[in-house]
């Protein structure tokens, strides 16, 4: 993620913190001093570990977790993908709230002796002890928020993984997207009418309404695109590109076709792939006289012209790239792209 520094590596995975959550230890060390900055670490550790349990049982059904990124309304644990299978999903999304609460149990009596019931129920910021019992339940708070059925949170994904078991995938996943926007709605309210306003609510609702939509878009796109092979949306005409092409011959190309992204060809194998963002890139650089070769990748993927039109999306988004080229055994057939692949989406789910 933009704009985050790595703290350090845990497990295999990198723990970062982006640049705004320094702002919380100022503002809270400038208002409540010491004290303040401890809460904070401890809410930071807290959180940390929370992400760290979701991405371990992540890891454990074979999920990819490169990065934990904090940030200041809350971790964000960088998965490649959540697991459809509804027992999967459920036991990764209860890890996180589930480390908050047994931490909670764990200090209960502790806190309880240590501090004595009229600091532990009855937390502030004028002194330590009542500090520590503010800290005390920082966990039961972050598990029970989590918890709510505001999808893509925690609770939402325990929801839509309860809902998984007794309907389709995808009815399952509009219910929990129509839930995630219906708590954030609320928190955007109960953010704005709260004396003084509060702005970190106002944004976590906001955030919450843009992930669930995004998710639930993008259920539904693989469940379309799951229908269809690469085949069934391959354009039928197509241009490739020699090694020694210069580019004002890709420029020519582009504005005579709607091709934007072009397999290089040599003595009928594939080479590489020149991509348009590559060739304005170089164009604004070096002008049109540069060749190919010097431009294309020659690192990329290729998709075999049977394969499910879902591998195609899957290896752009891995990659970065708008279009990958397509292969019948070792002979390239075409070339299909984002555009090929939205125009069936668009059309199988009726909008326009
Ligand atoms: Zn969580």
């Amino acid at each position: 993620m933009k704009g985050s520094i790595k703290l350090f590596d845990i497990f295999g995975i990198s723990i970062r913190i982006h640049f705004t959550f320094f702002l919380l230890p100022i503002l809270f060390g400038h208002f409540y001093g010491l004290r303040g900055v401890f809460l904070i670490i401890f809410v930071f550790c807290c959180v940390t570990f929370h992400e760290l349990c979701h991405s371990l049982q992540a890891r454990h059904f074979g999920v990819k977790v490169e990065q934990i990124v904090l940030l200041p309304i809350g971790g964000v644990a960088a998965m490649r993908s959540i697991p459809e299978k509804p027992s999967e999903e459920f036991k990764i999304s209860i890890a996180g709230p589930l480390f908050n609460i047994t931490f909670a149990l764990v200090l209960f009596l502790p806190a309880y002796y240590l501090l004595g019931p009229e600091n532990l129920f009855h937390p502030g910021i004028e002194t330590w002890p009542k500090t520590f019992a503010y800290a005390f339940w920082i966990n039961p708070i972050l598990a029970l928020f989590n918890l709510l059925p505001a999808f893509p949170m925690d609770g939402g994904r325990v929801l839509r993984s309860f809902l998984a078991r007794r309907m389709e995938y995808g009815k399952a996943t509009r219910i929990a997207v129509g839930f995630g926007h219906a708590f954030a709605v609320l928190f955007g309210f109960v953010g704005l009418i709260s004396t003084p306003p509060n702005p970190i609510l106002i944004i976590i609702a906001f955030f919450i309404f843009m992930a669930a939509s995004q998710e639930g878009m993008q259920v539904d796109l693989r469940l379309t695109l799951r229908k269809f092979s690469v085949k069934d949306v391959l354009p039928e005409q197509f241009f490739s590109i020699t090694l020694s092409a210069p580019l004002s011959e890709v420029l020519a190309l582009t504005l005579h076709s709607h091709q934007e992204d072009f397999p290089v060809v040599e003595h009928g194998k594939i080479v590489g792939l020149l991509t348009r963002a590559d060739v304005i890139l170089t164009i604004h650089q070096f002008g049109v006289q540069k060749l190919v070769r010097d431009v294309m990748k020659k690192d990329f993927p290729v998709v075999q012209v049977n394969d499910p039109l879902i591998k195609a999306h899957k290896l752009m988004e891995e990659w970065r790239i708008k279009a990958v080229p397509v292969l019948n055994r070792e002979r390239v057939v075409g070339i299909v792209s984002l555009e090929d692949i939205s125009r069936v989406y668009l059309l199988m789910s009726g909008k326009k």
